[in-house]
């Protein structure tokens, strides 16, 4: 018996209910996103099904492998959509020896769609939102958000309608332009598009903003990041992970993940550290961290990490919470630092991370330094997104040599010119 046949017919699968992670109040599986009695934000609830490890194995080469622990139903893989997931474990020995550790691996997000993580938030979000009938995908976006609410729209061949701050990197605004739909540069912050979006989502009846209006749902496609982790690793856990942070729910998903693979019995309960990272000119999180703070205070983001700048991160508390459970921490480094890193990942793995790999990899040197993260354990680094996407934080203009004339005698005095 396959996985899929166990389902009842469910629009949510094993989905049960949303619950308010404040209160603890429960609702109805709906486009609600905050809680009716405090406001708190709401998460899904399930009653996982019993699952073995072939029943996984058996699935798609997709994130539907994992349907039966999303809230999806159960012929998702048969509807319209991007197929995100299942992207590279890559062992990295090279970066490992440059930074004295001994077992280190980065979960490449590039192998995407997109080219980012967020293929997986919006690839759950856009069956949520089919499930409750809106007609439009919407999002406020820093920019990876955009290309996979484009493409996955596209894909659908529905509308979709994003929001973006007008200083975004350009080769991200033109990667979005490219699947169609509606694209909006908005002047001002992250902060003040998510705010629109938050007011327009009370206005558009049937638009679904998926990460406003269906949050819960397109949170929970971040799980599948942490299964992959542990099905790539035979079926266990790894000692440490460091995870790039702007809402936070990336972070406190791959914790969820974790936590359900051991209460499925799917992995050996063995401790696990998660650790979240953060560019200095948006450490909202890593403030309140290093504070001893419960409340995360908001900030006005200066960074050229721009897929991680949300000054006001709606996962922030969640993420403190996760990483004093697990005995992890917060930490955060500045631009250089960031640049420094995604040049390391890429000269010793072959890996050209966006400038969020470079905060996260910036974070796990800082770390090191700091004796809070341990060299001789397993650690995994998430790359989260595409470094083509983010050139002009490596690549200045005018950096290539003078160009040489066709002829071995041009290239032999090129050659004696090298430092
Ligand atoms: C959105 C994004 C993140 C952070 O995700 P959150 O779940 O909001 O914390 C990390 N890296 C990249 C490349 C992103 O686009
Ligand atoms: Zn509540």
């Amino acid at each position: 018996m396959t996985a899929t046949t166990t389902h009842t017919s469910s629009r949510f699968g094993f989905a049960t209910h949303l619950s308010c992670r404040e209160c603890g109040a429960t609702s109805d599986l709906g486009g609600s996103h905050a809680c009716a009695e405090c406001f708190g934000p709401l998460e899904v609830s399930y009653d996982l099904p019993r699952l073995t490890r072939a029943q996984i194995e058996d699935g798609p080469r997709t994130i539907w492998r994992y349907a039966p622990l999303l809230p999806v139903p159960p012929d998702v893989a048969d509807s319209a959509n991007t197929e995100p997931g299942c992207t590279r474990l890559t062992r990295a020995d090279g970066l490992a020896k440059a930074l004295g550790m001994a077992a280190l691996w980065v979960k490449d997000e590039r192998g995407n769609p997109t080219h980012s993580f967020k293929d997986r938030v919006v690839a759950v979000a856009l069956t949520a939102a089919r499930q409750l009938g809106y007609r439009v995908l919407a999002c406020p976006s820093t920019g990876n958000l955009a290309n996979a609410v484009a493409a996955a729209a596209a894909k659908a061949g529905i509308r979709s309608v994003v929001l973006v701050p007008a200083d975004l990197e350009p080769q991200k605004i033109a990667a979005t332009a490219v699947y169609g739909g509606t694209l909006v540069p908005v002047l001002g912050s992250y902060d003040d598009v998510n705010r629109l979006a938050t007011e327009l989502a009370e206005e558009r009846e049937d638009w679904a903003f998926v990460n406003v209006n269906v949050r819960p749902y397109y949170a929970e496609g971040s799980k599948t990041i942490g299964y992959e982790i542990a099905e790539h690793l035979g079926w266990r856990l790894p000692a440490q992970i460091v995870v790039p942070v702007a809402s936070g729910a990336q972070l406190v998903k791959i914790d969820k993940a974790f936590r359900e693979l051991i209460a499925l019995g799917l992995v050996p309960d063995t401790p696990f550290r998660v650790f979240g990272a953060q560019a200095s000119g948006c450490a909202p999180v890593s403030a309140a961290f290093k504070a001893g703070h419960d409340v995360v205070r908001p900030v006005r983001p200066a960074t050229l990490a721009k897929s991680l700048a949300i000054g006001n991160p709606a996962d922030g508390p969640y993420v403190l919470d996760v990483v004093r459970r697990t005995g992890g921490a917060v930490a955060d480094v500045g631009d250089e630092a960031v640049v420094e890193a995604m040049r390391l990942l890429a000269a010793t793995e072959g890996i050209f991370g966006e400038t969020a790999a470079g905060v996260t990899l910036g974070v796990l040197r800082r770390l090191l330094a700091e004796g809070l993260l341990d060299p001789a354990a397993e650690t995994v680094i998430i790359n989260s997104g595409d470094g083509l996407k983010t050139l002009d934080a490596v690549a200045a203009p005018g950096t290539l040599p003078e160009a040489i004339a066709p002829t071995l005698a041009a290239f032999g005095a090129f050659e004696a010119s090298l430092p």
